[in-house]
């Protein structure tokens, strides 16, 4: 592409992407939640016959190899080349957001700084000197307003200018003080006598990631050449040697302590300037005080969500309830419409069905988000995270962990599909595994009929409490198993909660519109495509292979006698009898079907060893249908059950007839709830897992997930028979 590159950086929530949007008239998601564009985010115009191709880096607060983020923002800035930064710090939190212009510097790119929130800055009465900044620093300052366009045109014309002009890249050089620098100028020298990797990367920023002890950075320089990276690795430790004896302190730590230091340093000179009566506890802090409080906070927290949920399923009901009878109707009517045979049954109980429970959802799934983007955008998510970081650092995963927890059912009903996909707000690859993995054992949607028909059938009393148990039993699950994973498979440090608390700001209804309807599409699209290719699927196995013609023939000769009797009936009463011997005749012929079908003989062979945890085949059939989609289980479970069972003189429901059911007890029932929990996640989920991890750890969690709950199912039951 012709024109300049350049790339917008900053810290997160500094207003990068919102400017990005302002300046591209790019569409992009707008959310106040840390570390949310971890996507390549592009943009171009024209200004002053002049184009512009604007890419969005991912927020991130350094440029060390710690998380993705800082990776691929500075992979980006070294292989690409761009001919500038344009770096977006939030202004009333300039200490802390130079740090990375600092790094930018000491990299070398041209950096045109851009202090955004200015707005904010004057109604804090905070005044900034540009000019005094941009001569500290030696680089052009400008500032602006992202949400209004505010130092749009000056911002333009500026990066136009300065991408004109070429500037070289050239390293800022700071001095990390009496320890540092000595050796550092020593590594310089043996990095520039070698030419070691100055292809690639600035000498002096080379040599002050080994003193950082950068990981990615030592793996290249051990590629390039092993033997000179080794020398340098000995001189670093040397110094850390040395650092530690005398300093009590590491290279990277003294090295970030000049970095602070020559901001405030800088800052000192009469840059910012406060008003005389400075309201040090505005607005945020004082509401942190109440929602971020060790006791209030967790309480209200609680609250909330369950307010949440209650209004998503109170508002919900109605649509869905209306969803439901439409597609319940539109099966009747397309039943009606086509012929008898494999047609209609493919189409109503395979299409209509599968891909009707899954769209029934859409309602409460787009009230949910839009109350979720809400809490995002408002900056109380943030928070939230914030608060549980203390417990679930204790099991190896990260604050952040909550979101995808919640959205994948934590509180009541969601999805595992967006709940995975939340995980990418979490910046370490290994907590990011380790919550992906585990968020599929919480009560998503579509497990929750499954648990309520088999509470109807045994423990109509305790419905309250079972729901609350379960609950209680797939928090714990998850994060058992998180920490079992933390030090075993996944094992590796934590990265520290370095996610800043953005001040509270009221939403717009844009942005929470814009920001729910694409996790809503993202749901409709994954979920609809892929639960019609299943139920296509599943219905083919539970259809074919048809039974022997023979047997098939003996119950249609049967048929036909039978309808002839009844045809023949002298009496009314014998007519009945005879209809009902016909319906437990067509019902016998499905189950004999249902028996030879794919499905049916996988789910008479699983007996032996699904009968430890107290499941007979034709739970083996809906169990394994439920991997394709846990809304499955239960429709199964009805087709199964429908079929065979002697027919009564009256229709009876699916939790009569499973309550009457020999083979069903309290205790399978206790087992089937803990296996629908905790086994494996269905397909999409899976599907989704491959995209966000890989195919190895998605099949991971196919078998292990499984593993863990048919032991756990198998001890209950058979603890469960021993005792009751
Ligand atoms: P990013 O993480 O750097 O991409 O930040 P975003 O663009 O997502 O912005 C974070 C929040 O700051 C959003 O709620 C924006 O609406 C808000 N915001 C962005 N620019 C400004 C600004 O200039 N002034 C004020 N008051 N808010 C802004
Ligand atoms: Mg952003």
């Amino acid at each position: 592409m012709n024109g300049y590159h350049v790339a917008f950086a900053g810290n997160p929530n500094a207003g990068k992407t919102t400017l990005f949007n302002n300046v591209t008239g790019a569409r992009q998601h707008v959310g106040n939640y840390p570390g949310i564009t971890v996507e390549r985010k592009e943009g171009s115009l024209v200004f002053l016959d002049t184009q512009l191709n604007i890419l969005d880096l991912p927020g991130c607060y350094s440029l060390t190899a710690y998380t993705q983020e800082e990776l691929v923002a500075r992979q980006v800035l070294v292989e690409e080349r761009p001919d500038l930064v344009v770096n977006v710090v939030d202004a009333t939190k300039l200490e802390r957001h130079l740090y990375l212009t600092l790094q930018f510097m000491e990299l070398g790119v041209p950096v045109l700084l851009t202090l955004n929130m200015m707005d904010d800055v004057r109604n804090k009465g905070m005044s900034i000197d540009l000019e005094k900044l941009s001569e500290g620093l030696g680089c052009p300052v400008l500032g602006t307003v992202a949400r209004s366009g505010e130092g749009k045109p000056q911002l333009l014309q500026e990066i136009v200018a300065m991408a004109r002009e070429q500037q070289p890249w050239k390293s800022l050089e700071l001095s990390y003080g009496p320890d540092i620098d000595p050796v550092l100028e020593q590594l310089v020298a043996t990095i520039e006598h070698h030419q070691f990797l100055t292809q690639r990367y600035p000498s002096r920023w080379l040599a002050i990631k080994y003193l950082e002890d950068d990981e990615h950075i030592l793996d290249q320089g051990r590629l390039a050449n092993a033997e000179l990276a080794a020398e340098l690795e000995k001189t670093v430790e040397g110094l850390r040697h040395h650092c530690e004896k005398t300093l009590n302190s590491f290279p990277e730590a003294i090295i970030a302590d000049y970095r602070y230091g020559f901001i405030h340093a800088l800052l000192k000179q009469g840059i910012v300037s406060y008003p005389e009566q400075i309201d040090r506890m505005d607005l945020t802090d004082n509401m942190d005080k109440i929602l971020t409080h060790k006791f209030f906070g967790p309480t209200l927290m609680m609250a909330l969500l369950y307010l949440m949920f209650q209004i998503t399923f109170t508002l919900g009901d109605y649509p869905l309830q209306v969803l439901e009878l439409l597609f319940s109707w539109l099966g009747e009517t397309v039943s009606n419409l086509l012929p008898d045979g494999y047609i209609q049954s493919l189409v109503v109980s395979g299409i209509i069905d599968g891909v009707g429970g899954v769209l029934s959802f859409v309602p409460l799934i787009v009230i949910m988000f839009i109350m979720i983007a809400f809490l995002e955008d408002c900056g109380y998510m943030a928070r939230v995270a914030y608060m549980m970081d203390k417990i679930f650092r204790t099991f190896g995963l990260h604050g952040s962990s909550v979101m995808p927890f919640i959205i994948s059912g934590g509180i009541a009903g969601g999805c595992a599909v967006p709940g995975v996909m939340a995980a990418r707000t979490l910046r370490s690859p290994r907590e990011k595994l380790a919550t992906i993995l585990t968020a599929p054992f919480m009560p998503c949607g579509a497990k929750i009929p499954v648990f309520l028909l088999l509470i109807g059938a045994f423990f109509s009393e305790y419905r309250p409490l079972i729901m609350f148990s379960i609950t209680l039993t797939a928090w714990a699950m998850a994060l058992l198993v998180a920490r079992l994973l933390r030090s075993t498979l996944i094992r590796g440090e934590s990265t520290p909660f370095v996610m800043e608390l953005p001040p509270y700001r009221w939403p717009t209804l844009q942005g929470i519109l814009i920001h729910s309807w694409e996790r809503t599409w993202e749901y409709i699209k994954k979920a609809g495509t892929v639960i019609l290719a299943i139920s296509i699927l599943l219905w083919l196995a539970m259809t074919f292979p048809k039974p022997p013609t023979s047997i098939t023939a003996a119950f249609e000769q049967q048929r036909i006698e039978l309808e002839q009797q009844q045809a023949t009936a002298n009496t009314e009463e014998a007519r009945v009898q005879i209809g009902h011997e016909l319906i437990l005749l067509s019902q016998e012929q499905s189950l004999t079907a249902l028996k030879s079908s794919a499905a049916g003989r996988l789910g008479q062979m699983l007996e032996p060893i699904s009968q430890w945890a107290g499941f007979n085949w034709r739970t083996n059939i809906a169990l394994i249908g439920g991997v394709a989609a846990k809304e499955v289980i239960v429709s199964t479970l009805g087709t199964a059950y429908s079929l065979g069972e002697v027919a009564s003189d009256s229709p009876t429901s699916l939790v009569e007839r499973i309550a009457k059911d020999s083979d069903w007890n309290r205790v399978s029932a206790v087992s089937a709830m803990l296996f629908v929990l905790l086994y494996a996640p269905c397909f999409v989920t899976i599907v989704v897992m491959a995209r966000e991890t890989s195919w190895r750890w998605a099949c991971f969690a196919l078998f292990f997930n499984t593993a863990v709950a048919f032991c756990l199912s198998t001890i209950v039951y058979q603890t469960g028979q021993h005792l009751f």
